[in-house]
């Protein structure tokens, strides 16, 4: 069939995320069994017990619609993150959020700002609203805030920013982003996507919540995918000014958030043990992470994630798989010879490193 009339040229041309290689896949394609996967920035110790428990008292309502509003999230996370209801909106996934961002304010032929090795999902689903991307050069792994001012122009609709960035593992600084946010005149949207926000251990981090203001069009992206451990239910929020939100709601399917998703996702925010176990598995994960590659002589990207980007060199991501180990290779990211290799349970660490030593004393022999 020839759709050439039929699909636009901005949707024949988008090249599609590539997400991790599931364990089913690896072990049907490699013939492999016992894998592990280190590539997609999941929990590394699973959900929470109260999760867990919120999704079995709700199976009985299954054949109940979701609360469309989100009522009883809204209502936690407004306690929990001091903002009022109708600045929140929910999502299935942040994923969702950042479609509803754009679909909602851009309109086609309008620019984008994005660093230029920021997430890729910003890029793409600008291109599928016929917007366009404006790439900013990093410095190094890190965005350069200055720059990215400094390229607004009058077709500037909105600008992404990721902090920590993935797949760099990166942050930028408190100073810079107040900068940033000065430079950047009125009428710009300024998302900000803390996806990892809760593995930062960094005084000089900044938690964009705190630079919300009334007149400021400032939208803060956080996620129950990451240290919530709940990615496969798909949930996740925004928080902006009321108007913005209300703009969204317009645009949003009506049961977007599902209602498995919305109970565990209030029995997750309340489990602070679990999220603190969390960030010491994955805090003292990192160092290890690095402890080993520094001992194998690897560079990487300094990482403030629950995740790191490593010079494992060209080819390595293929020879890790037929050792049961998926990591995600950096090439379409624009750091070929990269992988990003997500923090995994000590023995997935050890194992990750163990493998990469092998496959160095092959090479060389
Ligand atoms: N933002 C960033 C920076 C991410 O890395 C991810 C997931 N990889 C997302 C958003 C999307 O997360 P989710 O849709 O699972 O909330």
């Amino acid at each position: 069939m020839d759709t050439t009339e039929l699909v636009p040229d901005w949707i024949r041309t988008l090249i599609p995320y590539q997400p991790g290689k599931p364990i089913d896949e690896l072990e049907r394609e490699y013939g492999v069994s016992n894998s592990i996967k280190i590539a997609s920035n999941e929990n590394p110790i699973g959900p929470s017990p109260k999760a867990l428990a919120a999704v079995q008292a709700a199976l009985p309502d299954l054949h109940r619609y979701p609360d469309g509003d989100a009522f009883y999230l809204k209502k936690r996370l407004s306690e929990v993150r001091g903002v009022h209801r109708d600045r929140l909106i929910i999502g299935n996934g942040s994923n969702e959020i950042i479609e509803l961002v754009i679909r909602t304010f851009l309109r086609p032929g309008e620019e984008v700002i994005v660093a230029e090795h920021a997430f890729a999902i910003y890029q793409i689903v600008t291109q599928a609203a016929a917007g366009h991307t404006v790439r900013v050069p990093h410095r190094g792994f890190f965005f350069d805030l200055d720059a990215m001012a400094a390229a607004v122009t009058s077709r500037t609709r909105m600008i992404f920013l990721d902090n920590p960035n993935n797949p760099t593992g990166t942050i930028y600084f408190r100073d810079a982003f107040g900068r940033f946010l000065s430079q950047v005149p009125p009428g710009v949207v300024v998302v900000v996507d803390d996806a990892y926000a809760e593995f930062v251990n960094d005084p000089r981090y900044p938690d964009s919540l705190e630079y919300h203001t009334p007149e400021r069009l400032l939208i803060t992206l956080r996620t129950f995918s990451k240290i919530y451990g709940l990615a496969g239910l798909r949930i996740g929020y925004g928080v902006a000014p009321a108007e913005l939100v209300d703009a969204m709601n317009r645009v949003r399917a009506p049961f977007n958030a599902n209602l498995l998703a919305q109970v565990t996702a209030v029995a997750a925010l309340d489990d602070t043990e679990h999220v603190r176990r969390t960030q010491e598995v994955v805090w003292s994960g990192l160092s290890e992470l690095k402890a080993g590659l520094d001992r194998l002589g690897i560079p990487y990207a300094p990482s403030w994630g629950n995740f790191l980007m490593a010079q494992l060199g060209a080819g390595t991501y293929e020879k890790l798989l037929y050792e049961g180990i998926i990591v995600r290779p950096m090439e379409g990211y624009g750091f070929p010879g990269f992988a990003r290799v997500t923090v995994g349970l000590p023995e997935e660490n050890q194992r990750f490193l163990q493998a990469v030593e092998k496959l160095q004393h092959t090479r060389g022999a």
